[in-house]
């Protein structure tokens, strides 16, 4: 893992030094590698019979900025920083230029801004993304950007953090030249120009910014991030920032940049997006595989079951271009399945998300068919048919009887055993869960379930598919519910007791909508459907009869109020509309259960609907990571970040409870543990949490530190 000797290699040209920037994979500016270019500036500038510096990336990028492999070790504060090299490279008595190709991002950018002439390719991607970890640019980008692109181009980069492809800039002071032809050549001639020519040493510092009316722009950028800005500081540190660049001279602007940045790296948001950037490069990690183990060639697909999910799957490989067959039981189903992906894909032309060459050519990949004859090319089948173990099992009979030899098996079972659907196949090295979320085309997550026989290049084919099709995978050992809805079950139900003790669905809601979750959990529960909810529980009065539930779901449902789908559940919803609306009726349904099971109301604190249906979540998770369905902590705050809308800001629930202090969160339990009226059991902090607690430690530690394991190729 750690950085190779040299990351910086140097080759005289002629007159020329070209230091080339070799830090696989993004050329991170690594210690070694700051070394390195700094070292080559001081070899350039020592031989006489070197002339010009060029830097450029190797391979196809100049640099991706800093190595995310040394963040949080010495490393990353170690002499020379980006901030020394940057001076050097300015300060160079030999003009230096930067050849940017590929990608050129945060601090890559920082140091191409730090050079005297800066050339790019035209596709060449330029950004400054640390508002994305809740920073801001903290090597002089916001300083010389603006310099570089005028204030207002600057400041958008910089608060969205968004790529910009060179061709774009192309005429401002950023380059000297944007080309379409071979970098390298295209720089040395650049270079051998400027020695003929005795060019001057350019430095974007000395461009003095002439910005009439900055205040009152500034002032309307502040006022445009207004209700970001209250969960994400960094937006407004970055308007703040671009503003001394306008009002300050550059070295008072550059101290302020640094004094923002330094207060941003504590603040609780960065902490957390930077934990959620980290987590979610772990997570495509699978410890204990070995490095050689090849992924199997997924060309063709096939999908059984047309309904809600067969459909959505259907899109997401339709949509990268594979080939898939999509079975069903019978012509109406196929010809409905069908329809609803066509008018899916219509639906997206029409607000110009789709071309309708695209629209055709998806739809030319898509096979119906209703034999299992026509699935015998597929490389992966997904079945998605109804939740019934023996409908699954006789459906994976049938695919051990139809499919090619080599050919993976995925069930997008949400509760069922992964390993009983594998027993009734003769390969069950070759099954595994392919959780997809509703909607499938469009939710990130995807949870991968291990079965006790998945063999190890099956789960690499799977994860590596997953990427493929732009989705975040998160491995899950086999459990009834796997990660997320085991989990989400325990915070629907503390939801409920809610109701029963005196709030309404729309202050449990608001109370963690304000938390930051999207959708509290009665929106949400009438989004996916009341009656899901309502069938698992029917089961699990009889499967775990020690498991208290309240009961007020099960009325609503008797009344057939599932939801968004029946136009009424916990809100009423008017035809065609999506937005939950308060209903009397509903009111009056909770008042009378209240009546009936003896519960006297009691007003309830935003902070205690919150803390008892997140810290719901972070004990059954706790279980979770302790039986081993979870690989790592951090993995969990992935599902609940992309697949649960959990706020990012607060970097998934496991993330959170380590903010709160994981003795805190023992004592908060401990009190609703006391409370008579509730779930007593469920209260008592599971082992792990109350030994880490007890310990003083944290769910995530280091999450940086376990970036190991077999990383996607
Ligand atoms: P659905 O009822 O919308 O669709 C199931 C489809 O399977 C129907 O079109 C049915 O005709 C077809 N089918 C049934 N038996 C079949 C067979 N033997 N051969 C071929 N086709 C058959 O259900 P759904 O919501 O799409 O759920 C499908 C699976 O996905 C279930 O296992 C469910 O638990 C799981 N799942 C659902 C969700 C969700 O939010 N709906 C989310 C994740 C996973």
């Amino acid at each position: 893992m750690g950085a190779t000797a040299i990351s910086a290699r140097y080759d005289l040209y002629g007159p020329i030094a070209v230091i080339t920037v070799d830090n696989p994979p993004v050329n991170g500016l690594g210690h070694a590698t700051r070394s390195d270019v700094v070292a080559g500036v001081d070899r350039a500038n020592a031989d006489p019979a070197c002339a010009a510096i060029v830097i450029i990336g190797a391979g196809k990028m100049f640099s991706g900025g800093a190595d995310i492999r040394e963040f949080g070790t010495t490393g990353a504060s170690s002499e020379p920083t980006l901030h020394t090299v940057i001076r050097i490279v300015e300060a160079s008595g030999k003009p230096v230029v930067a050849a940017i190709g590929g990608v050129c991002m945060g601090g890559g950018l920082e140091l191409a801004l730090g050079c005297h002439y800066r050339i790019a390719e035209s596709s060449a991607s330029i950004a400054l993304p640390e508002v994305k970890l809740g920073l801001l640019p903290g090597a002089g980008g916001t300083q010389r950007l603006p310099r570089a692109v005028g204030v207002e181009t600057a400041l958008n980069m910089i608060v969205s953090g968004a790529s910009v492809p060179a061709r774009q800039l192309g005429g401002t002071a950023l380059f000297d030249a944007v080309v379409d032809a071979d970098l390298l050549e295209a720089a040395l001639g650049l270079a051998r120009a400027i020695v003929a020519e005795s060019r001057p040493r350019k430095r974007l510092r000395d461009i003095a910014i002439d910005y009439p009316g900055a205040e009152a722009y500034f002032q309307f950028a502040r006022s445009t991030l207004g209700g970001v800005a209250r969960n994400f500081p960094a937006p407004c540190k970055c308007v703040d920032a671009v503003a001394a660049a306008v009002s300050m001279p550059f070295e008072d602007g550059l101290r302020v940049e640094r004094q923002y940045f330094l207060q941003l790296m504590q603040t609780p948001e960065s902490r957390a997006l930077r934990h959620a950037f980290f987590a979610e490069r772990a997570a495509a990690r699978i410890p204990g595989i070995p490095q050689a183990t090849a992924p199997r060639r997924i060309e063709r697909v096939a999908v059984i079951g047309a309904g809600t999910m067969g459909g959505g799957i259907a899109m997401n490989f339709l949509n990268a271009g594979l080939p898939v067959v999509l079975l069903e039981m019978n012509a109406q189903a196929l010809e409905k399945g069908v329809g609803t992906i066509r008018n899916n894909y219509e639906n997206s032309k029409k607000k110009g998300k789709l071309t309708q060459a695209k629209l055709a050519q998806n739809m030319s990949l898509l096979r119906p068919t209703l034999s299992y004859d026509d699935l015998r090319t597929a490389d992966l089948v997904i079945e998605a048919v109804f939740e019934d173990m023996e409908i699954k099992q006789k459906v994976f009979a049938a695919l051990d009887d139809a499919m090619k030899p080599g050919a993976i098996l995925a069930t997008n079972t949400s509760t069922l055993d992964v390993n009983r659907i594998a027993a009734a196949t003769r390969r069950p090295r070759d099954v595994v869960g392919l959780h997809f979320f509703s909607p499938a085309n469009v939710m990130k997550l995807l949870e991968i379930v291990r079965g006790a026989a998945t063999g190890d290049d099956v789960l690499v084919t799977v994860m590596q598919l997953a990427k493929r099709i732009g989705k975040t995978a998160v491995v899950a050992g086999v459990c009834d519910g796997f990660i997320g809805n085991r989990m989400i079950e325990h915070y629907l139900r503390q939801a409920m007791f809610l109701l029963e003790w005196g709030a309404s669905p729309v202050e449990v809601d608001e109370a963690l909508e304000k938390f930051g979750m999207a959708m509290g959990p009665f929106r949400m529960s009438d989004l996916a459907g009341n009656d899901v909810g309502w069938r698992i529980r029917q089961r699990r009065y009889v499967e775990k009869p020690n498991v208290v539930y309240s009961h007020i779901a099960d009325r609503l449902c008797e009344r057939g109020r599932f939801g968004q789908k029946t136009g009424a559940g916990w809100y009423r919803y008017e035809s065609g509309r999506r937005d939950a609306i308060a209903d009397p009726v509903v009111d009056a349904m909770i008042a009378d259960y209240r009546r009936e099971i003896g519960s006297t109301p009691r007003t309830i604190a935003d902070s205690e609907i919150v803390d008892r249906c997140i810290l719901a979540l972070v004990n059954e998770a706790a279980r979770i990571l302790d039986e081993g369905i979870a690989l790592r902590a951090s993995d969990i705050d992935v599902v609940y970040l992309t697949g649960y809308g959990f706020p990012r800001f607060r970097g998934g629930p496991m993330f959170y409870a380590d903010m709160l202090g994981l003795y805190n969160v023992v004592r908060r339990m401990q009190e609703f543990a006391c409370d008579p009226r509730g779930d007593v059991a469920f209260w008592q902090p599971a082992p792990l949490l109350a030994k880490l607690a007890e310990e003083g430690r944290t769910f995530n530690e280091q999450v940086s530190s376990q970036l190991a394991g077999r990383a996607l190729p």
